[in-house]
């Protein structure tokens, strides 16, 4: 029987997409840089139906790449433009809400429910799941726990892998891992949930998640600041910590990136003048009502004009304005392609070497590519900056790639230099195999190689993704 056929009576009909139009949308990334050939869609609707359709894989010996909202910016769930025949194994019908605890804060979803999903059946239950970020609406929890999603609350929650208590996975042999766990203390051996978090498809398919929910947000502060520079952000980040509430986001925006959002997102309007060269984006909240967040925000945010570190401030007045400025800053990658063709980094530092990074990748893009533009903001709360390589009109995007192919690598380079990481958060996939290579300590990827080795002998796991 010829292997479609195969899956097609092991999984129903619905469940095989195997048209070519059906299938174009799962064969290119979301950036358009990346293309694949997969020979069908699977979308299998339970547990045992992705254990089914990995078993069946395992015998047709087919490369088997795990999807989830299709929003990685490494082209990590798209299959290689030459690689193995293969299969997308789209996540997107395995999308219930098993459970939620609000007395244990604990939430059971399935890999394809939305990230944004997840965080308003936590509001329902009076409760907070504080992953956030700009792909939230279609960025499911099965892709963000594969690439370790961070966003703009890290500072104060951590990262997804911070989030979850346990997971169930399927193995690349069908068998299926049941670790769905609630509790919050077992040394009962390796924590094998993080083996799975972060290896972007390349270990198994994660197919449900328990997570962890915190006391609800009921007050939120919002402001945008002028900043003298990153080092004066520094000190106002500093500030902002100690005020007394909650600090909950801490964004760093270069004016270009707002200018860029203001030019092509829809009904954006400019917060304030942009005469300074740099913005803080910041977000104080708590869960009581009695704690005085306004009060403390703007104690602090008045501190800083006094010590010369802010310049001005917005501080929001209504929900329509803190929307206005958090929009500038999630529709910012949207807008930024289309502005221009641009060479994206995800690095990370500590934090207090965010204004020295800064200095040398100008210095860099001075030196070797005058004609490029940075554009450059992150989450400077937790040290993670992305910044960008535009390219000048009239290049297309394989041009500029061309004319700077090392920029992504050098950028990562001086982040490792800081004490920083090359990925911060985006993850590895197709786009950063070559800075994995370069910058990754040998032993770890021995390591790394060696997991793979045990838990995907055939290597038929999202090929060519994440290991060198
Ligand atoms: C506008 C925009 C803003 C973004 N902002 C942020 C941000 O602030 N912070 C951040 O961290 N990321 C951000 N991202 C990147 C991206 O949204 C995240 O990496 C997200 O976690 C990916 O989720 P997804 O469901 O789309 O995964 P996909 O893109 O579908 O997959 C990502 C990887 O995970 C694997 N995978 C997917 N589902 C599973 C599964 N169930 N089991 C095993 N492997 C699986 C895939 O094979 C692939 O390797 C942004 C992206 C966009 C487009």
């Amino acid at each position: 029987m010829a292997p479609l056929d195969a899956l097609r009576d092991t999984l129903g009909p619905a469940a095989v997409l195997r048209e070519e139009a059906e299938i174009a949308p799962y064969a290119v990334d979301w950036r358009g840089v990346y293309r694949g050939a997969p020979l069908a869609v699977l979308r299998p609707g339970t547990t045992a139906e992705v254990s089914a359709a990995l078993r069946l894989c395992a015998r047709l010996g087919l490369a088997v790449v795990p999807a989830g909202g299709r929003t990685s910016l490494c082209g990590a769930a798209v299959p290689l433009a030459e690689g193995p025949p293969s299969v997308v194994l789209s996540l997107e019908r395995l999308n219930r809400l098993r459970e939620v605890d609000a007395l244990d804060n604990s939430l059971i979803a399935e890999a394809g429910c939305t990230v944004e999903a997840v965080q308003q059946a936590a509001e329902a239950a009076g409760r907070l799941f504080p992953l956030h970020f700009g792909a939230q609406g279609s960025a499911m929890i099965g892709g963000a726990l594969s690439t370790n999603a961070g966003g703009i609350r890290t500072l104060r929650y951590g990262n997804a892998r911070d989030l979850v208590l346990g997971l169930e996975v399927v193995l690349p042999d069908g068998r299926v891992l049941d670790d769905l766990r609630r509790v919050r203390k077992d040394n009962s051996g390796y924590a094998l949930r993080h083996l799975f978090i972060g290896a972007e498809g390349t270990l198994g398919v994660i197919t449900a998640a328990s997570l962890k929910l915190f006391p609800r947000l009921v007050l939120r502060e919002t402001a945008l600041v002028a900043v003298r520079s990153p080092r004066a952000a520094l000190a106002l980040l500093a500030r902002c910590q100690e005020c007394g509430a909650e600090l909950v986001a801490f964004e760093l925006i270069h004016r270009l990136c707002i200018e860029i959002a203001l030019r092509h997102g829809a009904g954006l309007r400019q917060p304030m003048p942009l005469a300074a060269e740099w913005y803080c984006l910041v977000e104080c909240a708590s869960p009581h009502a009695a704690i005085p967040v306004r009060a403390a925000l703007e104690g602090a945010l008045m501190a800083g004009i006094e010590a010369g570190e802010a310049e001005e401030v917005v501080l929001c007045e209504t929900e329509a304005q803190r929307r206005n400025l958090w929009a500038i800053r999630e529709d910012f990658p949207e807008c930024a392609r289309r502005e221009a063709p641009g060479l994206p980094t995800d690095t990370s530092v500590p934090v207090s070497r965010i204004p020295d990074f800064l200095e040398r990748v100008a210095g860099l893009i001075a030196r070797a590519y005058p004609e490029g533009r940075m554009v450059a903001l992150g989450h400077m709360g937790d040290g993670n900056i992305h910044l960008s390589l535009q390219a000048p009109p009239g290049l297309s995007h394989a041009q500029w790639a061309a004319r700077a192919p090392r920029f992504e690598e050098e950028v990562g380079e001086i982040a490792v230099e800081l004490g920083g990481s090359f990925s911060a958060e985006h993850g590895i996939g197709q786009s950063k195999r070559a800075a994995m290579a370069a910058l990754k300590p040998a032993v770890a990827l021995d390591v790394m190689r060696a997991i793979k080795a045990v838990l995907d002998p055939e290597g038929r796991m999202n090929p060519g993704k994440l290991l060198p």
